[in-house]
C-alpha cells in the first residue's frame, strides 16, 4: 500500500503539470463514468494530499439567472489508493524537483527515477517537461512504454478515471476510494484524519498527536497506523520509526513517555519529507543514499525477519499485529 510519501508525491504531480489547465475527464472502465462527467471540462485549482488520501480541487460555475458566478475548487475528487491503486502519467511528465528548483544535485528526486535506472533516470530528469512514463505507486517505475507513443496513447487495463490535459494524462486503477465531493464532505473527510506534518505545521499536530497517542492503552504499534491518529504512516514507516524510537511495537500509547511520542512525531516529520523528496522510504539511509537499487540496504527491520539486527543481532521478528505484518527487533526495542 502506498504511504504518505507517495501520495504527496500524486499531489506534487498533479500540481505541476495540471493545476490551472482545462481538464478532460473520462472513465475508460465505465465505474467512474458518472463522476467524470461531473468533472469534465473543469480546470483543476488545486491538488492536496493529507496522509493516505489525495483531493483534487475544481472550479465550478454557477448560473444565476443571468449571472455566471465561478466558484474555487466547488466540486473534489477525493481518491484513496488502498492496496492496489496507481496513477499513471504519460505525456510531459514535469520532474517534481528539478535540480534548479529544489537547490540538490542529481536526477534522483524526480517522480520518474526508478530504481535500477540511475543513469537513464539522470538523461530523461534533464531536460524539464521531456515525454516520459511513470507510475506512482508502491514503488515508482519507469512504465517501459515507448517514449515516442502517440499522445495521449489508448487506455489500457482497468482505468477507473482519465484526467487529461493539452500535453498530459493521467490514468487511476484500481483505487479504494474514487468519489466525487463538494466542499463540506471533503471537510468531513479531513476532520477524520490525523495530523500529517507536511499539511499541518506547528505544535498544535503535535500536540494533536501526543495527546492522541497518550489517552489511549493501544499499543503503539497499531496506534501509529491508525490513520484518526497521524496520517500517512504505512506498515514500513511503522516499523521503521518504533526501531529508531527504540521503543517496543507492543507498549500501550498511554505507557510510553511523553518525551518518546514527541519523539516519535518529530521523526515522521523528518522522514516524510524525504520520502517525498526521493520517492523512496530511506529511514536507514537518510536521504544522500546513492540512486542505485538500495533494497537490500534500505530498512532497519522492515521484510528482515529471522536475519540479524543491524544494530545487536538479534533475529528480527515478524508477527501480526491488528492483521497487518509487524517487523520489529526483540533486542533494540525492548
Ligand atoms: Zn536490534
Amino acid at each position: 500500500m502506498p504511504e504518505g510519501h507517495s501520495v504527496h508525491r500524486v499531489a506534487l504531480q498533479f500540481q505541476r503539470d495540471f493545476v490551472g489547465h482545462a481538464i478532460s475527464a473520462s472513465s475508460p472502465q465505465g465505474r467512474f463514468a458518472e463522476g467524470a462527467s461531473v468533472l469534465d471540462g473543469l480546470t483543476l485549482r488545486e491538488a492536496k494530499a493529507v496522509g493516505k488520501q489525495m483531493f483534487l480541487g475544481f472550479d465550478t460555475v454557477s448560473v444565476v439567472g443571468t449571472a455566471v458566478r465561478r466558484v474555487d475548487s466547488g466540486v473534489w475528487l477525493r481518491v484513496h489508493l488502498g492496496i492496489y491503486g496507481a496513477w499513471d502519467f504519460a505525456g510531459a511528465v514535469s520532474p517534481l524537483f528539478s535540480r534548479a528548483r529544489a537547490g540538490v544535485n542529481g536526477g534522483a528526486h524526480s517522480v520518474g527515477a526508478p530504481r535500477g535506472v540511475g543513469a537513464r533516470s539522470d538523461v530523461l530528469s534533464a531536460t524539464e517537461g521531456q515525454r516520459r512514463n511513470v507510475r506512482v505507486s508502491e514503488d515508482e517505475r519507469d512504465l517501459g512504454v515507448s517514449l515516442d507513443e502517440t499522445f495521449p496513447h489508448e487506455p489500457v487495463g482497468a482505468v477507473r478515471v482519465r484526467l487529461l490535459t493539452e500535453s498530459t494524462v493521467a490514468d487511476l486503477r484500481g483505487p479504494t476510494a474514487c468519489e466525487v465531493l463538494d466542499v463540506a464532505a471533503v471537510q468531513l473527510v479531513l476532520n477524520r484524519l490525523g495530523p500529517d506534518p507536511v499539511t499541518d505545521l506547528g505544535p498544535e499536530a503535535e500536540q494533536r498527536f501526543v495527546d492522541a497517542v497518550t489517552r489511549r492503552k493501544v499499543a503503539i504499534g497499531q496506534l501509529l497506523m491508525d490513520q484518526s491518529i497521524v496520517a500517512g504512516i504505512g506498515n514500513v514507516y511503522r516499523a521503521e520509526i518504533l526501531f529508531r524510537a527504540q521503543l517496543s511495537p507492543y507498549t500501550p500509547g498511554n505507557l510510553v513517555p511523553v518525551d518518546t511520542v514527541r519523539a516519535l512525531w518529530h521523526d515522521w516529520c523528518v522522514l516524510l519529507p524525504i520520502g517525498i523528496r526521493k520517492g523512496k522510504m530511506l529511514t536507514r539511509l537518510g536521504e544522500d543514499a546513492p540512486v542505485r537499487d538500495i533494497r537490500a540496504e534500505r530498512y532497519w527491520t522492515y521484510k528482515r525477519e529471522g536475519l540479524p539486527c543491524r544494530r545487536c543481532g538479534s533475529n528480527i521478528r515478524l508477527d501480526v499485529m491488528g492483521a497487518r505484518k509487524l517487523y520489529w527487533c526483540p533486542g533494540c526495542q525492548t
